[in-house]
């Protein structure tokens, strides 16, 4: 991609953002803001409406309306595929005037963000657009007195709440099927990650979506997220986010209409280096971007690398070399291999995960610290932390940060006990060269995927979900679709 307008586009003012509702650009209705502040260097890029429980409700009754009146759903799906691929095209024309707008926003460096934001995000929305019109019915196999069909039906109104990782990624992830299935829907960007899904609803009513069918409402997640998790005409919750949220959108769940609330959550992941690796430079460098790119905040970071005891000290100091020849810094310059960290709360919880491990007598073998503090902007070192024990609070918790947790292992049996001894079961992978140990580890990992010799890059083709206290449900593929169909059975007798 011609990158030569990065410059102009990096300093470009951005206009105040108004939420996207029932088709057109709305200001909160008492007019409140909430600043919107970059990480690349503390200062204030924009300002965006701080919704209100009211937003909210404006948006839910006109995503409501646009169910209930067919305008979406009764379209033919070819004609919702239509519309889809117009969006798709206009996001990808647009991508790059897009990813540097989320970069400003959230901190993902632009390589990164171009790739796995915008251009992610068409791509989805195409695979679920090409896939409306391939969604069949079933005839079931009953006696001939009778015929039986089983239809699949949209949902209805789908609430969407989303964080600020990979905010268009795991947007278009939502949006892709619940759109293609004639589904309306509800989004709720993270506070420090809104700006690129208003633009792309922008460009979804250019495309031709039909108004209400897509808002987008910014502000809180206490009162913009809680009112769409608790209303009565919300029909499907989907969200990616913490455990801590997750939780508390089942118990709306229940005190409401007992929406479906489907839900991805944290991981700490479990990358497993057995010492018959098929090439352990290779495993390192993997290794090291697993966990480092976007600054480790990544749902399926391999955030815990457990390395078989012959080779654990050379294969330390060969992340250790990958990890301090990382560029980290400005994340619009295109040669940055990590950006900023999202906001300074993120921040300093990642530098107090570093310090406890430091109290606690572990080795932090490179990084461990804030830098670039001069720029402004929200910057940390690729951090490795040896001698880490499986029951440290770093071999447990979620960071969601550049902050990695090596621990030695014996055995594949006490490599499976260290991996599988954790409240999530996201992602995880083996690097070994036996074949018959790589099938045995996917048996026995708790995991919704496990890598082999190698660490992330699964495609849109497969699903990604967790187990455990990792979530219910699954993004991508066509089993994301499930959760935007009802099933409705007709029996006719004949
Ligand atoms: P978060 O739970 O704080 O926020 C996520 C979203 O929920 C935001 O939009 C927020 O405004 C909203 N929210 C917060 N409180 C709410 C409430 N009471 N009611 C309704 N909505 C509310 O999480 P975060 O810090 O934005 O994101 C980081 C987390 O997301 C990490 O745990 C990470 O692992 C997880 N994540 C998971 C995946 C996955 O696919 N499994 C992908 C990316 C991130």
């Amino acid at each position: 991609m011609d990158l030569s307008e990065l410059a102009s586009l990096r300093s470009a003012p951005v206009a105040p953002a108004a939420h996207v509702i029932d088709g057109e650009r709305r200001f909160a209705s008492d007019t409140a803001t909430l600043e919107v502040i970059s990480p690349i260097d503390g200062q204030v890029l924009t300002t965006m409406p701080r919704g209100t429980a009211d937003d909210a409700k404006a948006a839910i009754s006109a995503a409501r309306r646009a169910f209930d009146d067919g305008r979406w759903s009764d379209l033919a799906p070819a004609a919702r595929k239509a519309v889809l691929l117009r969006w798709a095209d206009l996001i990808e024309a647009n991508a790059l005037e897009i990813a540097v707008l989320g970069v400003r926003n959230n901190g993902t460096e632009i390589g990164m963000a171009l790739k796995a934001e915008p251009l992610s995000a068409a791509a989805t929305i195409r695979y679920y657009a090409e896939a409306a019109d391939k969604v069949l019915g079933e005839i079931a196999p009953t006696s001939p007195a009778t015929l039986a069909l089983v239809h699949r039906e949209p949902a209805g109104v789908v609430g969407a709440i989303v964080p600020w990782n990979f905010p268009l990624m795991i947007g278009a992830w939502k949006l892709g099927p619940a759109l293609a299935a004639g589904c309306t829907v509800v989004l709720k960007p993270a506070e420090t990650a809104s700006l690129t899904l208003l633009r792309i609803a922008e460009l979804a009513l250019e495309a031709g979506l039909p108004a209400g069918v897509l808002n987008v409402v910014t502000g809180e997640g206490s009162v913009v997220g809680a009112t769409i998790a608790e209303s009565h005409d919300v029909d499907v919750l989907v969200f990616t986010g913490s455990g801590a949220t997750g939780r508390q959108l089942l118990e709306a769940s229940a005190r409401s209409n007992l929406k479906r609330v489907y839900l991805e959550l944290g991981g700490k992941s479990p990358n497993i280096v057995f010492a018959d690796a098929p090439d352990l430079d290779e495993a390192a460098k993997v290794s090291a971007h697993g966990i480092f790119r976007n600054s480790g905040q990544v749902c399926i970071a391999g955030s815990r690398i457990l390395v078989e005891r012959s080779i654990h000290d050379a294969f330390v100091d060969k992340l250790a070399a990958v990890a301090s020849a990382m560029t980290v810094g400005d994340p619009l310059d295109p040669s940055t291999g990590a950006g900023a960290i999202n906001s300074l709360r993120q921040l300093e919880q990642n530098l107090r995960f570093v310090e406890e491990a430091r109290q606690a007598g572990r080795r932090i073998v490179t990084g461990g610290k804030r830098i670039l503090e001069d720029t402004g902007g929200y910057y940390m070192a690729p951090t490795i932390v040896a001698d880490v024990h499986p029951d440290d609070r770093l071999a447990r918790e979620e960071v969601f940060g550049p902050v990695l947790a090596i621990l030695p292992f014996d055995s594949e049996d006490e490599a499976v006990a260290i991996a599988n001894d954790t409240d999530y079961g996201l992602a995880s992978a083996v690097w070994t060269s036996n074949l018959s140990r790589a099938h045995r580890m996917i048996r026995r990992i708790k995991a919704g995927i496990v890598h082999v010799n190698t660490y992330g890059g699964a495609d849109l083709t497969v699903p990604l979900g967790g187990v455990k206290q990792s979530g219910n449900g699954h993004d991508k593929s066509l089993h994301a679709f499930d959760k935007y169909f009802d099933l409705k059975t007709a029996w006719i007798k004949l």
